[in-house]
């Protein structure tokens, strides 16, 4: 919605020649029957400042209810009245709604020229076709019906106003008959027999009739607001704890913070969201989403007392700020230059910090304290969610993992072939390759120096293992002394020149043992060898068993039995 400059000013400038000029002419050609006392206009304005500064809200649609009061005083009191006690219920409502913010004064003067113009126009006509105002209209069945035709046509001209400037300086097109029309209509239907309601009771038992008609008015509006606000908060707990639920369904860590960030950005006017981990005395980012995108993150930490996160940690307590002013002072978490509003809320587990959720918008008071009430509940569903996925990946890591080596298990081994196998009959991999190492005369090392020295080799030769393969394959513990290697997309030629580097690497290089049985607690070193077999598929077997028993087979038949410390493959034996 960016509106030119030039465009502002010529709507500055609209206003300055069309409104003055417009009450000038209207005075003087339909003066105001004001032979009333001034104590009721000022009860009239009162009513409409107080009318215009209720406007109901529904969905952040603000709904201005100020036609009845106009009516009623277009009729009493004349156009010339009726137009200046519009122009006043614009300037309440637009601070009430508190839109008239820098670079949009220009909203001002829009709004009111759009409310001249209904006004103006409408009320010509009706004078013009011979309409009259004043007190005694009652008995005029001829303006009454005038003024039936003065409501369609301020109607309408309201509706074509919304629309021109909608298309002309927002530059929006919109259906004319859109839901705004649809609210609209309604709200005119039922409000403006109460514009009759008041013109007539006023004439009959004057001021008191204001009492009658605007006292309920406003008391309904303010009543449906409180109800409308405590269903939204209903709504928004419902929401939270539908949230709360998804998010202790997920078992890993990255999903639980990729639902979070993305429901946040749903539920609430978010440009930028950060979660950040408690990790000792210092905060780290983890989650970092701008703009609707989740973003890499920056190696931000703040330290406990540094910045706004910082200020949230040492509080414990959640904090809302409504615009720049209010937190500029504080910051030092790197925060957008284009940010407005901010909330920060600890993120709490069992009476600890664990980390901070910072939402922030480019809008100023996007957040209210309810929204804040629902962040952080769902702040605390949040931290049970990350709870359980870190108790669920460590336990997932420990099931997977050889507790002496940390290299995966037999037992993940065996899921990820049969993956890969899968692969491989889908035609998803083109080939996949095994490498078995077993060492040799292991038992003999054990006997010699110790089950103690046996496990230090294996430990060592484990992470020997994992360096040279790197992202090549994945190596895990087969069992005992033998491991396993499992190349994808690598073919017999190349595993076969792995393994021969893998022997050397074994063969060449001595084992460092620090406890060994012969030398107290003096470091030795000590040579060792292994045997190795290679087989590859689809080449040498159908399925996963198959692959890992030809390759066994090379290990003893083609390695071991030809005499230890050689590689062989599944063909040449
Ligand atoms: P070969 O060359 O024929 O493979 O001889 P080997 O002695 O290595 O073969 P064998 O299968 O007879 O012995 C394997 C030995 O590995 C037996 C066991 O003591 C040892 N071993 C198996 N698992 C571990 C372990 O976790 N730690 C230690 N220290 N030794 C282990
Ligand atoms: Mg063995
Ligand atoms: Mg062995």
């Amino acid at each position: 919605m960016d509106v030119k400059p030039q465009m502002k000013q010529a709507i500055f400038l609209v206003w300055i020649l069309m409104v003055p000029a417009g009450l000038w002419f209207t005075y003087n050609n339909y003066p105001p029957n004001i032979s009333v006392n001034w104590l009721d206009l000022l009860a009239f304005l009162l009513l409409t400042s107080i009318v215009a500064a209720v406007p109901i809200v529904i969905n952040n649609m603000f709904i201005f209810l100020i036609q009845w009061v106009a009516l009623a005083t277009f009729l009493r009191f004349g156009l010339f009245a009726e137009i200046i006690f519009a122009q006043i219920a614009v300037v309440v409502l637009l601070l009430k709604l508190r839109i008239l913010r820098k670079g949009e004064l220009f909203r001002l003067p829009l709004n009111l020229n759009m409310f001249f113009l209904v006004s103006f126009i409408s009320g010509m006509i009706y004078y013009i076709l011979g309409g009259q105002t004043g007190p005694n209209l009652t008995h005029d069945p001829r303006s009454l019906w005038l003024a039936v035709l003065y409501v369609v046509l301020n109607y309408f001209l309201n509706q074509i106003m919304v629309s021109f400037n909608l298309f002309f300086i927002y530059k929006i097109k919109k259906s004319f008959f859109g839901k705004d029309f649809f609210v609209e209509t309604v709200t005119t239907l039922i409000t403006l027999p109460i514009g009759f309601v008041l013109y007539i009771l006023y004439n009959q038992v004057g001021l008191i009739g204001l009492l009658f008609v605007g006292i309920p008015f406003v008391s309904l509006s303010i009543i449906f607001n409180l109800y409308y606000s405590s269903e939204k908060i209903n709504e928004y707990l419902q929401k939270a704890s539908e949230i709360g639920h998804q998010m202790a369904e997920r078992l890993y860590v990255d999903d639980v913070l990729d639902l979070f960030i993305q429901k946040l950005s749903e539920m609430l006017p978010v440009d930028y969201s950060y979660i950040l981990e408690a990790d000792g005395e210092v905060l780290k980012l983890i989650r970092r989403m701008e703009a609707g995108l989740v973003m890499p993150n920056e190696s931000l930490s703040l330290k406990k007392q540094e910045g706004i996160c910082g200020m949230v940690w040492s509080k414990q307590k959640a904090l809302l700020f409504t615009s720049r002013k209010e937190w500029q002072q504080y910051t030092t978490d790197n925060i957008p230059n284009d940010v407005e509003s901010i909330i920060g809320v600890p993120i709490i587990r069992s009476k600890k910090l664990i980390g901070v959720l910072l939402l922030a918008s480019k809008q100023k008071r996007a957040y209210e304290k309810s929204q804040l009430m629902i962040i952080d509940i769902l702040c605390s569903h949040f931290a049970v969610a990350i709870e359980n996925a870190n108790n669920f990946e460590q336990t997932k890591r420990q099931s997977e993992r050889c507790a002496l080596t940390n290299l995966f298990n037999y037992r993940y081994f065996e899921t990820l072939l049969t993956e890969e196998f899968k692969k491989v009959a889908n035609f998803e991999r083109k080939i996949l390759s095994l490498i078995i190492l077993d060492i040799d005369h292991f038992k003999q090392v054990n006997d010699t120096y110790g089950h103690q020295s046996g496990n230090e080799i294996l430990r060592e030769l484990a992470g020997r293992l994992r360096k040279l393969v790197g992202g090549l394959g994945t190596v895990a513990r087969y069992g005992g002394e033998e491991f396993v290697v499992l190349l994808p997309d690598m073919s017999k030629v190349e595993a076969y020149q792995m393994a021969e580097q893998i022997r050397e690497m074994v063969s060449n290089w001595p084992f460092t043992l620090q406890q060994s049985l012969e030398l107290g607690n003096n470091q030795q070193k000590i040579m060792i060898t292994a045997s190795i077999g290679v087989a590859t598929a689809p080449e040498d077997a159908e399925d996963s068993l198959a692959l890992i028993r030809h390759a066994d087979r090379a290990l003893y038949v083609g390695a071991k039995r030809a005499g230890r410390n050689r590689v062989a493959e599944y063909s040449s034996c």
